[in-house]
């Protein structure tokens, strides 16, 4: 793409925080808004040179405005923003009034841009007086947060993106790196392969995807963490590797931490029993840990969400600062954050136990300095309630008035069900978002229209402190307006006129930079002080550019004695044990193609492609005792909701655990909203769920019959126990079941798919063994087909799918219409897609391994392509290459890749 004619901007995903070029494509009908736009890597990003994963490189596709939020909306209806503001001030008003500013609270997102978090901030902690604003990176990496000011006095990530390419030891610890932070991911994978003596560890239940570049892979049981880096401190102190001169000069609190670990770890067969691992596998991770100067320690979820998880980080940091691995080139932990700004909502105070500018809420002094500079009336004096228990207390009537933006809590929050009800019960809901019909914006009173991604004006910060611009190109639709400027107006119509005239972002930004900078002679790394003289110009053309240049390299740390600190960390096991009712543990997280609750990459055919329905992963051993079958419907159950999925064994799973994707939801499934079973237990620092560990049981879920319906138009389903809806290319995809039996389905059929009586209408059915297949056609164009079945023995969807991009089916076509295939080359089904950039099926690529002899993910993407644009599918291409031949066959229950079991 030609660089100068496109818009730099940022990918509004995952953490990795890459720059994206995008080029608007020309509207189809004059005047009309833009729903297209070529998208690209850019090359000059610092975080991501010119790649992009498959999610970053689809975002073109995400742009339509279906089901855009456009117009305010109160109580049901469409109004204008000067009565939905004024409603919301009021009711604001109305309640604290009454019950005081503790009665109201605001849930925000990593998602939001820095400006947007800064005013939203701004308004609930200095102006309306209560802390009570969490984020939805509460859920994230809280954690990592907590760590970073135990053992630094201040919220720092010490590592960049090229320190872990220096590194020569990477241990990826509960991090799926590979799905859920490709593009560094593939940074990893480029230097081993340039640097093959790189070591890489890989420390996480599952046998993910990730782990097809480790060296060594440790399957460690759920929440034992601790236990395994208290044994590695005990390790590196006892065979010397401990660096005296930098704990002398730079660190307190080593002797009780050593203490502790040495009771709590013991040998490494104790630790290797505690953990679930084999000894001889911690012994050589703990020796390559010893022996590598260089060594970069990346966590993510696995670690944070946990009822341990500040700990977990706490003993990991201890490792690098007993070594004095941190604050130097090639070494230090590295905390990878799911969102694109979760960093920039840190920096703004965003979190209930946070100020701004990474000021401390629980400082007379620090609340003092911050009041001043907003010249507020007030300011929060205690922190406000974490995520988990904000919504308790809306439940409970404490909180009575609740501003959520951005973010789908009725879907991500643990015990979702709870979540849901105490919506329904809270006086005022107001939502803010760009999407009108989530299940969260079903409880809203208010919902006010936000511009979207492509739309917005502001910054971000990724995981490596890198700040980012992203740029609108398109204009707002409808009534949308960025989230800043809705924050600002709404304190406006409250009352407070002063401190939230902002002419634009660049305005709230200059505000955020100026805060950084004021009672901060080096007190905090966080400082912007070089931004604060940014002009207009300036800020638009503002580059890419990380603050605080390699912390902690002068030995300086922000408590107050400039020392850092070890964290004397007590290993304790999940919450929640399994136990004879709820044998199993659930474990919850990403899959490679789907962002959060499936509102923006829901939207691009190719990335439902890669997981098209909601599953449950389960060991094969596990399957076989419980007597389930691959393909059939499951149900989980947990002491707090109860799902039904269809079950699959991909050969990641360690016994006892099953996994669940968290983006489901009711909008797209009938029953398959995880976060309903999650367990709703916090780390007691942090605040953080635990949502990698639910006990939870599984057992068949028999229905009575079972299919899909292909579909150009929106179906209405009925009679459908079970259900979930994807996109294809020109379709709808339905997974249907149900339970009740039935003898004549044509007519609901016919019903289902809306054809006439005099229709162009083909049926098979067979009701001796419950066959039933039907299409619909409308000038030989297929509209729509429906095929149910007893049993999981369904045709794949595949083929059938790709005959809604044929204006005219042929012959052939419609002859194999019913059968599922066409019956003289069953090849063109290319099966499930592993390449969503060029559409390349597990049949197709298993088939050329075969015919062609390919040996590598190269000799894949020479032949085939697939691979060779983000690369997302490279661990996945490996994995079909390291295959027994025998097992190449595609899964017959559903469209989904499968790894070999273990
Ligand atoms: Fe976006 Fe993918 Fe980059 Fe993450 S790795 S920022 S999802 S392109």
């Amino acid at each position: 793409m030609n660089a100068a004619a496109a818009v730099r901007t940022t990918c509004p995903y995952c953490g990795v925080g890459c720059g994206v070029l995008v080029r608007p494509t020309p509207p189809q009908v004059p005047g009309a808004q833009v729903v297209h736009a070529i998208v690209a890597g850019d090359p000059e990003h610092p975080a991501n040179a010119g790649r992009l994963c498959s999610k970053g490189a689809a975002l073109g596709e995400t742009l339509s405005m279906d089901g855009r939020l456009l117009q305010p909306r109160v109580l049901g209806r469409d109004t204008d923003w000067r009565l939905a503001l004024g409603y919301v001030a009021a009711g604001f008003r109305r309640l604290i009034d009454a019950h005081g500013p503790d009665a109201v609270a605001f849930y925000v997102s990593g998602q939001l841009l820095t400006e947007d978090y800064y005013v939203a901030n701004k308004l609930m902690k200095g102006y309306i007086g209560t802390a009570n604003i969490d984020t939805n990176s509460r859920l994230c990496m809280s954690s990592a947060v907590a760590a970073h000011k135990r053992a630094f006095g201040e919220d720092i990530v010490p590592v960049s993106y090229e320190d872990v390419e220096l590194a020569d030891l990477i241990v990826l610890v509960g991090s799926n790196t590979a799905w859920c932070h490709p593009v560094l991911f593939q940074r990893i994978a480029k230097a081993k392969e340039q640097r093959p003596e790189l070591t890489i560890v890989v420390i996480d239940p599952r046998s993910t995807v990730t782990c097809e570049i480790a060296d060594l892979h440790l399957p460690v049981a759920t929440g034992s963490d601790v236990w395994l880096f208290n044994g590695l401190l005990n390790f590196l102190s006892e065979h010397g590797v401990a660096n005296s001169e930098f704990i002398d000069a730079h660190t307190r609190g080593l002797d009780r931490a050593l203490a502790v670990a040495d009771n709590t770890a013991g040998s490494i067969a104790a630790v290797a029993r505690r953990c679930g691992l084999d000894a001889e596998a911690v012994q050589r991770f703990y020796a390559l840990f010893a022996r590598t100067a260089r060594v970069v320690t990346l966590f993510s979820q696995g670690v944070n969400q946990s009822s341990s998880g500040t700990d977990k980080a706490n003993s990991i940091i201890n490792c690098h600062l007993l070594t004095g691995r941190i604050g130097r080139p090639g070494a230090g932990p590295l905390s990878i954050t799911g969102q694109p700004n979760a960093m920039g909502g840190r920096e703004v105070g965003g979190l209930a136990n946070a100020l701004a500018a990474h000021l401390d809420l629980d400082d007379a002094e620090h609340r003092r300095v911050v009041q001043q500079f907003w010249n507020s009336p007030q300011i929060a004096t205690q922190p406000g309630l974490k995520a988990v228990d904000l919504f308790e207390a809306v439940h409970a009537g404490r909180i009575k008035a609740i501003w959520i933006a951005g973010t789908n809590p009725v879907v991500s929050m643990p015990n979702a069900d709870r979540v849901r009800a105490a919506l329904r019960r809270c006086e005022l809901v107001v939502v803010s978002d760009c999407v009108a019909d989530t299940d969260t914006t079903a409880l809203a009173h208010v919902l006010l229209p936000a511009a979207a991604w492509g739309e917005k004006d502001g910054t971000v910060t990724n995981s490596e402190r890198c700040i980012s611009r992203q740029r609108s190109f398109l204009s707002p639709p409808g009534s949308a307006k960025p989230d800043w400027w809705i924050f600002a107006a709404v304190a406006r119509a409250m009352g407070f006129t002063a401190g939230f005239d902002y002419a634009s972002a660049h305005a709230v930004f200059l505000e955020h930079a100026r805060l950084s900078a004021v009672a901060n002679e080096g007190r905090r790394a966080f400082n912007l002080r070089d931004w604060t003289t940014l002009d207009a110009d300036a800020y638009a053309a503002l580059q890419p550019r990380r603050w605080g240049e390699r912390p902690f390299s002068d030995g300086r740390y922000a408590h107050a004695d400039g020392r850092a600190r070890f964290i004397a960390t007590v290993p304790r096991a999940p919450a929640h044990a399994a136990d004879a009712e709820y044998p199993l543990v659930l474990n919850t997280g990403r899959v490679r193609d789907q962002w959060h609750t499936m509102t923006r990459t829901g939207k691009s055919a190719r990335l439902m492609a890669h997981a098209p329905e909601p599953f449950v992963d389960m060991h094969p051993q596990d399957v076989l005792l419980a007597g389930l079958r691959v393909g059939n419907f499951v149900r989980v159950d947990t002491r707090w909701g109860s799902m039904v999925a269809r079950l699959r064994s991909s050969g990641e799973m360690p016994r006892r655990m099953i996994f669940v994707p968290m983006h489901w939801n009711d909008t797209v499934s009938g029953a398959a909203r995880v976060g309903a079973l999650v367990n709703p237990v916090v780390d007691p620092v942090s605040g953080e769920p635990e949502s990698k560990h639910t006990p939870a049981r599984v057992c068949a879920y028999e229905v009575a019959w079972q299919g899909f319906a292909l579909s150009r138009e929106s179906l209405k389903l009925a009679d459908t126990t079970i259900w979930s809806r994807t996109l294809g290319p020109g379709c709808q995809r339905y997974e249907i079941a149900g339970r009740r039996e039935r003898g004549d389905w044509g007519p609901w059929a016919r019903r289902l798919l809306g054809a006439a009586a005099d229709a162009d209408w083909i049926e098979y059915a067979d009701p001796a063994t419950g066959i039933y297949r039907a299409a619909l056609l409308r000038e030989d164009r297929l509209q729509g087909c429906v095929f149910l079945s007893r049993r999981a023995d369904l045709p794949p969807r595949s083929w059938l799918s790709s005959l809604f991009a044929n204006s005219v089916l042929t012959h052939a076509e419609r002859t194999g219409l019913l059968l599922g295939s066409r019956a003289a080359d069953a090849t063109v089904d290319v099966g499930p897609v592993v390449c969503s950039c060029f559409n390349v099926g597990r049949n197709t690529l298993i088939a050329a391994i075969r015919e062609h002899a390919l040996a590598s993910a190269e000799a894949i993407g020479n032949r085939l392509r697939a691979g060779t644009n983000c690369g997302s599918c490279i661990p996945e291409l490996k994995a079909l290459l390291q295959m027994p031949r025998p097992a190449c066959k595609e899964p017959s229950w559903s469209d989904s890749p499968q790894r070999p079991p273990k």
